[in-house]
């Protein structure tokens, strides 16, 4: 069997995969609506938050794009803290819709400095928001979050945060840390297939929309709200995706949100030290490394595009490789959602024989 070890998507349980296997049914009928309430309750437990939350049918960046559409106006200020390929994109998405961009960026491989963020919002007082990805998924790096918050709150700003590769398997209070925009993907920590955005909305971003001026039509969280009042959404939703996820949220309950997050620090250290014990190095700074995605820097005469390639072919195992500059430079294994410690061995394993043949000679 497959070993899918990239940071989305990915892997499913069978309870989870049957249910996609459903017959369809009227997405305006009592029936979804129950599904839709029943999930939306369960993912706000699974979010600590009380506010609203809203499942949308898209990827991961319509989320981003909902977030910015949502509560910004052409001409407003944000500051972009980017430590990677999700963090400039995000900032994209506010550029193309006519937001001023200020962007903050840290060398990839590094978390945000939580100081030049205060003094990023303390030179310029005019910035309405603050973009922020929780979990780096290109660099495999989790920035400090709380500490972020308590900066952005200090200052009173709008906090829009990529939460796309951490919530549900990282650590991520969303109300205590005073997330306004909290948005993931059900393709990462969810242990269901790509297809739906799940976001959680404050009352401060609600304040926000009522006054945000940026054209949005699909992504309108006022639309999705007024809808979720009849237990419907806006738009046809992915009907089979809602079904693999309800299913999924209940093995999530079950499992208790604090053993997921203790399994996945678990399985984090279990790769690290694996990996190092094979005589690689990480890539993401020390005491910041990913819980969901771990980063390897490329050392010692190492292909990483023959070792992947081995690894896939020899061993039926697939990793991921660096996003932009970091092609080539690093590689990454995914360890969220549907991961045992059975996994992990098998990486650290195939590892073990392919790293040799794709030129690497350990100095240990
Ligand atoms: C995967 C991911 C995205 C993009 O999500 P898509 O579903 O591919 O659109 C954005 N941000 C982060 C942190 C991610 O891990």
């Amino acid at each position: 069997m497959t070993n899918l070890r990239i940071p989305g998507p990915t892997p499913c349980p069978d309870e989870v995969l049957k249910e996609m296997s459903r017959q369809m049914i009227n997405h305006r009928g009592p029936e979804f609506a129950r599904i839709l309430n029943d999930a939306t309750d369960k993912l706000k437990q699974l979010f600590m938050t009380k506010n609203d939350v809203f499942l949308l049918t898209g990827s991961g960046t319509g989320g981003l794009e909902a977030a910015v559409v949502n509560t910004l106006s052409p001409g407003d200020k944000v500051l972009s803290v980017s430590i990677g390929v999700f963090g400039d994109r995000f900032a994209a998405i506010a550029r193309q819709f006519g937001a001023e961009v200020i962007p903050l960026c840290f060398e990839w491989g590094k978390s945000a400095n939580i100081d030049e963020i205060r003094q990023a919002l303390k030179k310029e007082s005019s910035i309405k928001a603050v973009m922020v990805t929780h979990n780096e998924t290109s660099t495999g790096v989790t920035n400090d979050l709380a500490k972020i918050s308590s900066a952005v709150k200090e200052y009173d700003k709008l906090f829009l945060v990529d939460a796309i590769s951490s919530l549900g398997s990282i650590e991520l209070p969303v109300d205590e840390w005073h997330c306004d925009i909290t948005i993931t993907g059900s393709q990462k920590g969810w242990m269901v297939p790509p297809g739906l955005v799940m976001v959680a909305v404050s009352e401060a971003a609600w304040k926000a929309n009522a006054e945000a001026k940026m054209p949005r039509f699909y992504w309108d969280f006022a639309k999705a709200k007024s809808y979720l009042e009849k237990g419907q959404t806006p738009w046809t939703p992915a009907v089979s995706i809602v079904f693999a996820l309800s299913v999924a949220l209940d093995m999530m309950l079950k499992e208790e949100l604090p053993n997921i997050i203790a399994r996945h620090v678990r399985m984090a250290e279990k790769t690290r030290n694996g990996v190092k014990a094979l005589g690689l190095g990480l890539f993401a700074e020390e005491g910041y490394a990913s819980n969901t995605v771990t980063s390897i820097a490329a050392s010692d005469g190492l292909d990483i595009k023959e070792l992947l390639r081995i690894l896939r072919e020899e061993h039926q195992t697939i990793l991921g490789g660096g996003q932009q500059h970091l092609a080539g430079k690093i590689f990454r294994i995914g360890h969220l959602g549907w991961v045992t410690e059975e996994d992990i061995d098998n990486v650290l394993k195939a590892l073990k024989v392919a790293l040799p043949q794709a030129g690497f000679r350990s100095k240990k």
